[in-house]
């Protein structure tokens, strides 16, 4: 187990914003991760998991807490079922099993995500969402190890039965066979795709706002004419509205002043409230 003290959080997170925390501790096997929980305790500071900081928006100020970063990153693979370590990176894994002729994960090739936060937040795109092909998932609960199975784990659209405060240590994932000419194709259309209608490469966490049911946030949020609009240095997308960029020096309180804009602009026009999909810690 790695502790540090003061760590600034803007790099750990894929829209470049966040403040120091307290305590980052890195766990890189299970039992750092029962450890991790056991040091907060100690210190009695509240604490939060970070995975690849690709969905998440923190708060600039300090937070005296600790942040624990599993970075278990095993991957080992037995016929069609494969464990991987909740730090290792969805893009990694994707192009792996596609090299091993192993389909059920393509559609989320690009998610910038580890397979915890992925877990977590039942991260999806074209069709399909990781939780349609997880076997088990290995949690401490900040007492025990236990081991979930799918249908223990209630899945929904970007939901799932992982409360706050556990620690997503492996997933096993189940997956069938498939032809590598299909599996890579597929991958390659997934990209162009992606890169035809998302901001990719650029500063943001993800999509701001579930989709509604029975419609697109992107598309309210175009329709309510905040495509390119701005506060300080947090921009709407011009190329997709449900994501936020950070064209540069955007604090929290920039992209959470634009969230609410936004929200209240849709309701009024709409008459529908968007619901947060990005996490936001606010820190204590
Ligand atoms: C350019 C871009 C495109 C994206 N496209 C998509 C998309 O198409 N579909 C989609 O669903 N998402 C998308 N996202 C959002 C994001 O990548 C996913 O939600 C991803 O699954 C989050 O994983 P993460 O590891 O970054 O989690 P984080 O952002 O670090 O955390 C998310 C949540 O998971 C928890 N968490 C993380 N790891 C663990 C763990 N090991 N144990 C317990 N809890 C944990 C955190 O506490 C937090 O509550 C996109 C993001 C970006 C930046």
């Amino acid at each position: 187990m790695v502790i540090k003290e003061k760590v600034k959080l803007s790099g750990y997170t894929t829209i470049g914003i966040g403040g120091t925390v307290s305590y980052f501790v890195e766990a890189k096997d299970t039992e750092d991760a029962e450890n991790a929980i056991k040091f907060s305790a100690a210190l009695n500071l509240p604490y939060f998991v970070l995975g690849g900081g690709s969905n998440l928006l923190i708060n600039d100020a300090h937070l005296e807490m600790v942040i624990i970063k599993p970075k278990i990153k095993d991957i080992s693979i037995q016929g069609t079922k494969v464990e991987a370590g909740a730090a290792v990176k969805l893009p990694k894994l994707v192009q792996l099993l596609a090299k091993q002729e192993l389909s059920g994960l393509e559609e989320l090739a690009e998610i910038p995500g580890e397979v915890g936060g992925a877990v977590v937040m039942n991260a999806g795109a074209y069709g399909r969402e990781i939780g349609e092909v997880i076997e088990t998932v290995e949690i401490y609960d900040g007492e025990k190890f236990i081991k979930l199975k799918r249908d223990e784990l209630a899945f929904s659209y970007r939901s799932s039965g992982i409360k706050p405060g556990w620690i997503i240590t492996k997933v096993t994932f189940n997956l069938k066979r498939g032809n590598i000419f299909r599996i890579t194709k597929l991958i390659a259309d997934i990209k162009r795709k992606r890169r035809q209608s998302q901001p990719v490469g650029e500063k943001t966490f993800g999509s701001v706002f579930k989709n509604p049911e029975g419609t697109s946030a992107g598309l309210l949020i175009e329709k309510a004419g905040l495509k390119g609009f701005r506060i300080n240095g947090a921009e709407i997308s011009r190329k997709h509205a449900n994501f936020i960029i950070n064209r540069g020096g955007a604090t929290f309180k920039d992209v959470v002043a634009l969230m609410e804009l936004v929200q209240n602009r849709v309701k009024e026009q709409f008459g529908i409230y968007l619901q947060p999909e990005v996490m936001i810690l606010k820190g204590v």
